[in-house]
């Protein structure tokens, strides 16, 4: 599970403190796919970046399995990280590297024996649906399909939790479909936890079980996506 208790998170500037977010709680349970939607200023870069331990919370608490991050030591929390994944609104891939080494580069940051990483980057290709494109540079692909590598990239270190943001912002309509398709195939597959920030609604409606909006820093409201986007 994780949890935001109480978050405050201020930033201080020349002019004013702005209140980024604003006593948000939220707890997501294990294997749910959940969304935080809201206009641009709302605060949700803010909390995803609280949630991959980047920033810290003016106050309150953020926690992951139970164990509070602020808690623990440097190497702890190092390891907590690496049961995040992350995939973003630009891919972030490695460009002068191929598809295959992209997904090799994180394995190599977690040492992970060289006879085994090869063979862990191939099943993550078979995984998205990437086979034959292994040689293949990113500016060879279409956006879905670096996305794709991004999803491999992210789920190379088996995390628990898989965060994206405005992870389908830069696709078109029928690409974003096919994208979304694959995030819940593997979050029923793996039972992997998903939480998306994302501007577009239908996003939302289309693969998340709970929903969280924001707005000016504040959760206005919460619960099953049939409930909160229920037509009145
Ligand atoms: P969103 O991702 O929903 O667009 P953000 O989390 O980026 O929202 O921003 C929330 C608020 O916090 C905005 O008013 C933004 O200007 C402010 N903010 C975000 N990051 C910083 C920062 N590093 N310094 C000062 N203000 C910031
Ligand atoms: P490497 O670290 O593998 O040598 P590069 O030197 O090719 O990677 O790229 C460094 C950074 O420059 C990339 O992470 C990316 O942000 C940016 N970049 C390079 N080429 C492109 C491109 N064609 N489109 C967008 N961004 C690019």
């Amino acid at each position: 599970m994780i949890e935001l208790k109480e978050i405050k998170k201020i930033y201080k500037t020349k002019q004013a403190d702005v209140a980024a977010l604003d006593n948000v709680n939220i707890a997501i349970q294990d294997g749910e796919v959940y969304g935080i939607v809201g206009y641009s200023g709302a605060g949700k870069s803010t909390l995803l970046r609280l949630l991959n331990g980047l920033e810290k919370p003016t106050s309150g608490e953020v926690s992951l399995a139970g164990k509070a991050l602020n808690t623990l030591k440097k190497s702890t929390l190092r390891k907590e990280r690496q049961k995040i994944g992350m995939i973003f609104q630009h891919f972030n891939l490695l460009w002068s590297r191929t598809v295959l080494e992209n997904i090799l580069f994180p394995l190599e940051i977690a040492r992970v024996p060289k006879a085994k990483r090869k063979q862990r980057a191939l099943e993550l290709i078979r995984l998205v649906g990437l086979e034959g494109r292994e040689q293949a540079y990113p500016s060879e692909l279409s956006g879905g399909q670096k996305q794709r590598v991004g999803i491999a990239r992210a789920l190379a270190n088996d995390p628990t939790v898989l965060l994206c943001d405005e992870a389908t912002s830069a696709l078109d309509p029928k690409t974003t479909e096919d994208v979304l398709e694959l995030l819940l195939d593997i979050n029923k597959k793996l039972n992997l936890t998903i939480v998306l920030i994302t501007h577009e609604m239908q996003v939302i409606r289309r693969i998340c079980d709970r929903v969280a909006v924001m707005s000016d820093g504040k959760v206005v409201e919460e619960g099953q996506v049939k409930e909160v986007f229920k037509n009145p």
